[in-house]
């Protein structure tokens, strides 16, 4: 079946009495050269991909098409008929019918990629839940290489910020402890089945081997900058003190001590201010 052909996609849906779920984050790619490119920027013929999401599968006969092995996970068991088709002459995609933030990957990469160089993540993922799946998949500290996925253009923009810029946000900081990334390349809404209201983006997380910063507490570290950011219009004095009950006149030396005026906002803080923060603080 010729995958790259919308009318197909749309026909073998269509023929099944498939409809789209919004509430599973079901807009389906159809132009022909963003699958390519994305597996291309996610794997070579020595990884074991992870995919989430298939879909009708169009990522992935392109991720098979390049890797040694592709595992899939989707949630919809209205898609297994679909996928059964559109995969049929693929021999190295292995799907798994279940919900992402329930599978044990662990488990998964030991028993799937055993004989491959190197594992990576990608895929077009369902926008509903786009920060969850990226911060369990950087929080579990898998044995990955990098996360390729097509995010909606706003939360890409936030994910690869700059930490200290105006762009950044709680997760902004919680990725670049993990990882580098980058905007690899825009997507427009009229690239997919149905369209959603914005334009996408495809960012690749490069995982780091340690982190940027090294901190005395990485739960305390974490609720910081969780705190930090919870009100972008407060300074971080008021915002920090009344969320984490911290005293201000404790902020206020801290951040004294540091260099920083007592009305800097989160925002404002590098990564390693926030961490050297984080550790006079605790
Ligand atoms: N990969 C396909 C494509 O690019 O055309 C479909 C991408 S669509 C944006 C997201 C997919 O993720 C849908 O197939 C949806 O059913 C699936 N999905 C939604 N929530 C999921 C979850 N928690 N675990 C696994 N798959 C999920």
């Amino acid at each position: 079946m010729q995958l790259s052909d919308s009318t197909s996609i749309r026909r073998l849906l269509e023929s099944g009495g498939f409809t789209f779920k919004k509430s599973l984050g079901q807009n389906f790619l159809i132009d022909p050269t963003v699958c390519p490119a994305m597996a291309e920027a996610a794997c070579d013929e020595q990884t074991g991909v992870i995919e989430i999401g298939p879909g009708a599968g169009v990522l992935t006969a392109e991720l098979a098409k390049r890797a040694k092995r592709v595992v899939s996970i989707e949630l919809d068991e209205r898609l297994r008929p679909v996928l059964k088709k559109t995969l049929s002459g693929f021999d190295n995609i292995h799907l798994i019918f279940a919900d992402v933030m329930k599978t044990d990957l662990k488990k998964v990469i030991a028993e799937e990629f055993a004989d491959c160089k190197k594992i990576t993540v990608c895929a077009n993922l369902p926008y509903y839940i786009t920060s969850p799946i990226i911060m369990m998949l950087l929080e579990e500290r898998l044995p990955i290489e990098s996360i390729t996925v097509m995010v909606q253009k706003e939360a890409a923009e936030r994910l690869c910020a700059e930490v200290g810029s105006r762009a950044a946000g709680a997760v902004t900081v919680a990725v670049r402890y993990y990882a580098k990334g980058e905007i690899l390349f825009s997507v427009p809404s009229g690239s997919f089945m149905p369209p959603p209201k914005v334009d996408s983006a495809v960012i690749k997380l490069n995982i780091c081997d340690t982190p940027p910063v090294s901190v005395k507490d990485e739960k305390r570290f974490f609720s910081l900058v969780k705190a930090a950011f919870a009100q972008r219009r407060k300074t971080l004095c008021n915002t920090v003190s009344n969320t984490l009950k911290v005293e201000k006149s404790v902020l206020q030396n801290a951040l004294s001590e540091m260099g920083l005026e007592a009305t800097v906002r989160g925002e404002a803080l590098t990564i390693e201010q926030l961490a050297e923060l984080s550790d006079r603080l605790w």
